[in-house]
């Protein structure tokens, strides 16, 4: 395929479910191929490889008002639409205005469209024009911690910018969806699993749906290296599993997953007997918000994981013990 061509095609077009208002529709999803990410370009997150996979040169107004055409053609009456860029759907620089106001014309038939950002490009300009009680801005915050943003995800932004990000939309009567990363690289199963339960907290305050994404290793990211080394383990399935729990304690805020790569080395994975059924769980779950949903998994590794929990915080350590202590011991 010529590269004129690529540009022309969204990266990437599915169907899939998703919750709007408590019940299940279906939503179409778009991946549009934009210039990329600019924080990706500047410096970029340590698990990101979405500048690799995502970002072409050149691609400006009309590549993207041809790609709508593609998206726009394979709509068939989804009630939610979620335009995904790889970056910030709100920066002028990788959708320009008049591909933003081409989205909510194409889509006026759906009761809701999401797209993502980055806080600092949530302005009063950049939502004034848009149809509040049609949008959802999916914020990626990632960890509520400044420590863990700054040191073990590089995230180019402060727990306060997101807060006034999500604050504003909320003002101007839009929907929040805030998305955590559990288990970024530096921290223990242990350190993951509070900093995730943590933000849950933090960002339910400022949300309507939180979703937990485990992190899954893309290729050539700092991640990468620490796991190619055995010096990073993804999380387990049982620290979603008990991140997702805190839903409990959160009133109407919806607390889901829908973690890719699960049940592979570079995804959450548990011991691999268990991973099929506890990720069917936590997929009921996502859409039930039911805790009984998560009750009743059982398997061996349940008491490795717990006991991995203690072990890499008394050893002062987050590498990945499993392999190690394999490698050690001669074992696969
Ligand atoms: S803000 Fe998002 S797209 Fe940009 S570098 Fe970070 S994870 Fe990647
Ligand atoms: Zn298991």
């Amino acid at each position: 395929m010529a590269t004129q061509d690529r540009r022309d095609m969204p990266q990437a077009i599915w169907k899939e479910e998703d919750l709007v208002g408590g019940r299940k529709v279906r939503a179409l999803v778009v991946i549009l191929r934009t210039v990329g990410c600019w924080w990706s370009r500047k410096k970029g997150c340590l698990m990101c490889g979405y500048n690799q996979a995502a970002s072409e040169a050149g691609i400006g107004e009309p590549e993207l008002m041809r790609q709508l055409d593609v998206a726009r053609a394979r709509l068939d009456g989804e009630e939610m639409v979620k335009i995904y860029t790889s970056g910030s759907f709100l920066d002028e620089r990788e959708v320009p205005k008049a591909v933003r106001d081409r989205v909510f014309q194409d889509f006026s038939s759906c009761s809701t469209i999401l797209f993502e950002s980055r806080p600092e490009f949530v302005t009063e300009e950049s939502l004034v024009s848009l149809p509040a009680e049609k949008v959802e801005v999916a914020l990626g915050l990632e960890s509520g911690n400044d420590l863990v943003l700054r040191e073990c995800i590089n995230k180019g932004f402060r727990v306060q910018d997101y807060i006034r990000a999500a604050s504003l939309i909320k003002q101007r009567g839009m929907r929040v969806r805030t998305y955590l990363l559990l288990k970024p690289p530096y921290l223990t199963e242990r350190q993951a699993l509070e900093d995730t339960v943590a933000s849950i907290r933090l960002a339910s305050a400022y949300s309507d749906s939180v979703s937990v994404n485990p992190v899954n290793v893309q290729r050539d990211t700092i991640v990468e290296s620490l796991f190619r080394r055995g010096d990073y383990r993804p999380p387990w399935l049982w620290s979603l599993v008990e991140a997702l729990r805190t839903r409990r304690e959160l009133g109407g805020v919806r607390v889901f997953s829908s973690p890719s790569g699960a049940g592979t080395p570079r995804g959450a994975h548990n011991c691999g007997k268990c991973d099929a059924a506890v990720i069917a769980a936590v997929e009921r779950f996502s859409f039930s918000q039911d805790l009984q949903d998560l009750e009743g998994l059982e398997c061996e590794c349940r008491a490795r994981w717990r006991a991995q929990l203690e072990l890499q915080d008394h050893m002062r350590t987050s590498v990945d013990l499993d392999r190690h202590l394999a490698d050690d011991l001669g074992l696969d």
